[in-house]
């Protein structure tokens, strides 16, 4: 009994931890089989489709994909650190995957990551691996030169797996093109400030494109459960799904 709870406490302060602790994947069931969504960090992530692996903004290093299968597509949105950082493609890109950027991130990719490379303007798009990807735009308002997130250099994206309409913000404030999106099953909305938007913000954008769940992520620092109330207030018939991006 005490060796039990000596156990519990050493694993609950993360002395006995085996691997990166995160959020339990989600599951989502589509046409074309199930999509898993596994939240890992921040504005990282693993989609599952019919056995082929999606992730997003790979930052965190090899650690921070422990027990993800390699990717078979890997899709960048823009070039600050917190979205691509070259040495955790190269640790975790073993198979050589599709990887999706804008062509500000492409010029800072390695040269060994460029053979397989998909690079789309804000309004182009692409289909790979039986999912179609179209890049949207992402960027700060009030629109300016000086922005964290000036429009054209980041891409925004709006995946079609199976029968399933995928939302990843990007770093953006609640643009209108953000706003004008149709029939988005799943959104991953960025909020934090000063990079993005407040969560005031982010719950209007969201109101206005109804998606039918939505995950706030790229959060640190926001008050998510506030971001969940003023979307909910809005419209209750959004799922807004509360995960924990920053477990460690
Ligand atoms: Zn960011």
């Amino acid at each position: 009994m005490k060796l039990k709870f000596i156990l519990t406490l050493l694993v609950s302060i993360g002395l006995l931890s085996a691997k990166a602790q995160r959020p339990a994947p989600d599951h989502e069931t589509t046409k074309g089989g199930e999509l898993t969504i596994q939240p890992i960090n921040h504005a990282t992530m693993a989609l599952t489709y019919q056995h082929k692996t999606i992730v997003t903004d790979p930052v965190g290093g090899a650690d921070a994909f422990k027990g993800i299968e390699a990717p078979d597509m890997i899709i960048i949105t823009d070039i600050h650190p917190d979205h691509l950082d070259p040495k955790t493609i190269e640790a975790i890109n073993t198979k050589h995957a599709v990887i999706v950027v804008p062509q500000a991130v492409a010029d800072k990719l390695p040269a060994a990551d460029k053979t397989n490379l998909v690079i789309l303007k804000n309004g182009e798009s692409a289909a790979k691996l039986g999912i179609s990807i179209a890049a949207i735009p992402m960027y700060n308002l009030p629109e300016s030169p000086t922005a964290f997130h000036t429009k054209g250099r980041g891409n925004g994206y709006v995946l079609t797996i199976g029968s399933k309409k995928v939302y990843i913000s990007g770093d953006t404030s609640d643009i209108p093109e953000m706003r004008a999106l149709k029939g988005i099953d799943i959104a991953f909305v960025c909020m934090n400030l000063p990079y993005t938007m407040d969560v005031k913000t982010a719950a209007s954008g969201v109101l206005a494109f109804k998606p039918k769940i939505v995950y706030p992520y790229h959060y640190k620092g926001q008050d998510i459960n506030e971001f969940k109330k003023l979307v909910n207030a809005g419209n209750k018939n959004i799922e807004v799904r509360l995960r924990d991006w920053y477990a460690k």
